[in-house]
Order: structure tokens, then sequence, then C-alpha cells
């Protein structure tokens, strides 16, 4: 008999297809997954291939499974191919670091349920081209401003008359600012009209001492440095999806592209690049991806993932709760 949460479960954080794995001892005995499934590992008595089920399909024999140590020797490999041919082509281009290399095999998680006296999760939107994350988080924050709040950013521009230290910003000095830098307070930060904005972590942690849902927005990016024990971000990427009553053929039938929330076959085009970008650098981070078309559909689909936050159990990395 297997006791089957013997290991941890792992999740997986790449696609794996046996039927066009050329390495495997038995194309037929492999189990087949997608990134972000959760496994159930029954056996790692063999080096190079585990045997796994997926969770929840407790009929299925166990499969067989690329180990995480055999993973990772695939990856290192097809990092070194990757950066040969860009050695080869001159190119820097996007891609990994290969002094941080990334791997993406497996991660061990656990279920996770926030406790009432439990500090909220961290929900972090990410969003794609056309998105519109910031209109959308403060459209539900402004519905509920008794259980979700934004961090208060930090700024070096002037408090306008109707604005108050703490509350619409915190105003510092561009001496304060740069020094915040230096000293990582900022998840993010970035220009806008000669002025700096940035985000805080203790900005975070303020809404989260009054026992609120802290919703930001950011690039990316920032998803690495939020990824700890302490904020147990719950990442949401939102790709808009603009319906067929709302393309317009070519810019070049509108000149100056005039009518309003039209959107051209060319723009559709970098939108649908922005998502598969985001996609491929990020999608192994991504909790949910919610489809937005338009703000009201996607505002009370938003509303509904973050009740269900505070209500049932999910799969996070089993660091953050041991
Ligand atoms: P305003 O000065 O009108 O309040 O904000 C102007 C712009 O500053 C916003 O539209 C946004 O682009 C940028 N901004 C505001 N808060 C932040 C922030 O926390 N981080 C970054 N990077 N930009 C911000």
């Amino acid at each position: 008999v297997f006791s089957f949460f013997f290991y941890t479960p792992p999740q997986t954080l790449f696609d794996y297809i046996p039927l066009e794995d050329k390495a495997t001892p038995c194309q037929e005995a492999g189990l087949p997954f997608k990134r972000g499934d959760i496994l159930q590992v029954v056996s790692q008595d063999d080096a190079t291939w585990w045997q796994a089920k997926r969770v929840g399909d407790s009929n299925l024999r166990a499969g067989l499974i690329p180990s995480k140590q055999f993973q990772e020797s695939v990856s290192l490999l097809q990092l070194s191919f990757r950066l040969s041919r860009k050695d080869r082509q001159g190119s820097t281009g996007e891609g990994s670091d290969p002094g941080d290399p990334e791997f993406l095999t497996y991660e061990d998680v656990s279920r996770y349920q926030q406790r009432p006296n439990e500090r909220p999760r961290l929900v972090v939107l990410i969003g794609s081209l056309g998105a519109r994350i910031n209109e959308l988080k403060q459209r539900v924050i402004a519905e509920n401003p008794h259980r979700y709040a934004v961090a208060v950013p930090h700024t070096t521009r002037p408090k306008k008359p109707h604005e108050k230290d703490g509350v619409e910003y915190h105003f510092v000095t561009k001496q304060q600012f740069d020094a915040d830098v230096l000293n990582n307070k900022f998840i993010e930060h970035g220009e806008y009209k000669e002025n700096q904005y940035g985000t805080s972590i203790e900005a975070i942690r303020s809404v989260q001492a009054k026992n609120k849902m802290c919703i930001v927005d950011v690039q990316p990016e920032a998803l690495k440095r939020l990824r700890t024990a302490e904020f147990k971000p719950y990442v949401i990427f939102v790709k808009p999806r603009v319906p067929e009553s709302r393309r317009r053929r070519s810019a070049a039938t509108s000149p100056g592209g005039g009518e309003h929330g039209r959107v051209t076959d060319e723009d559709l085009q970098e939108m649908r690049q922005s998502a598969i970008q985001i996609d491929q650098q990020y999608g192994h981070l991504v909790d949910r991806v919610l489809i937005k078309e338009d703000s009201a559909s996607a505002c009370a689909e938003l509303r509904g993932i973050l009740e269900r936050l505070e209500q049932e159990s999910f799969w996070v990395p089993i660091s953050w709760v041991r």
C-alpha cells in the first residue's frame, strides 16, 4: 500500500508530454502534465524517473515523470544551448540570466487556509497590455473600503491642497526617496513627469496590520520580491479580451486613431504578444488568470476571487507554512 502523502506534493512548473520525450524509458508509461498541476509522487526510488499521480485522479495508475534532479540537468542543457545560440547570433536578447538560473522543475506545495486571526494574504495583480489593472483595483476597493485597501505609495511630487500626507501618498523629498531606493524599501518604483513614485514594503504591512486585504498592481518583475511567507501573495494575471464589437480593421482606415475605445488589428497583436511574454516568463508564479472583457464583469469576478481567498484553502509553497 502506498502512502500517497509520504512525499510532499510538488506543483509542476513546466509542461510534460511523454510522447514527445525522447529520454524516457517508456513513453506509454509517462504521466503527462501541464504547468501548475499538483502531483503526488509515489516513488522516488529511481534517481531519474519518479512515479507520480495527479492529485484528484484517484483511479489513475502512477506514471513516470522526470525526477527533479534530471529535469534540472535538462533545463541546464537547454539554457546553455540557448545561450550558445545567442552568442553565435551576437544578440543579447531577453532570457534567463545564467548567474541566476531559475530552473522550472517542481516546487513542493502544501494546502493553506487563512485563519480568522491571521493577516490576510497579499493580492497581487499583474496585467498584460490593455488590462488596466489599476482601474480594476480601485473599483474593487471603492466597493468595499473596509475590507480592501491599496498600499499608499511614496512620491516626490508636491502635495496638492486637497491631499493629505499618508492618505493619497507619503510625500517625501528626493533625497529621502533616493535613500529609500538604496535601502531596498520599495517593491517597485518609477518616474512620471520628472517625479518619483514607489510602493514600499512598509506600506503593504501597514494595510495588513489593520487586518485589511492589501491589493497591489505591479510590474511582474516585482513578483520575486513579494513571494515570501510573510505576504503569501495570491497572484492574479489579468488578460484583456477585446469583444468583436470593439475591433476595428486597421489604424489606416481612421487617421489619428480616432474612434474612442476601438482597437485595431495592430493593437490586438501587441496585446496578444504582451500576454504571451508575461505568460512565458511569469506564468509559473500565477495562481489565477482573469480574462477581462469589460470592467464591470472583471470587477465582479475579482470580487468573487477575493471572497473565496478568505474562505477556502489553496496550494502554496511549503516554505510559506513551515
Ligand atoms: P499623480 O501625480 O497624478 O497622483 O499620479 C501620476 C502617475 O504617477 C500615475 O498615473 C502613475 O502612473 C504614477 N504612480 C502613482 N503611484 C505610483 C506608484 O506607486 N508607483 C509607480 N511606479 N508609479 C506610480
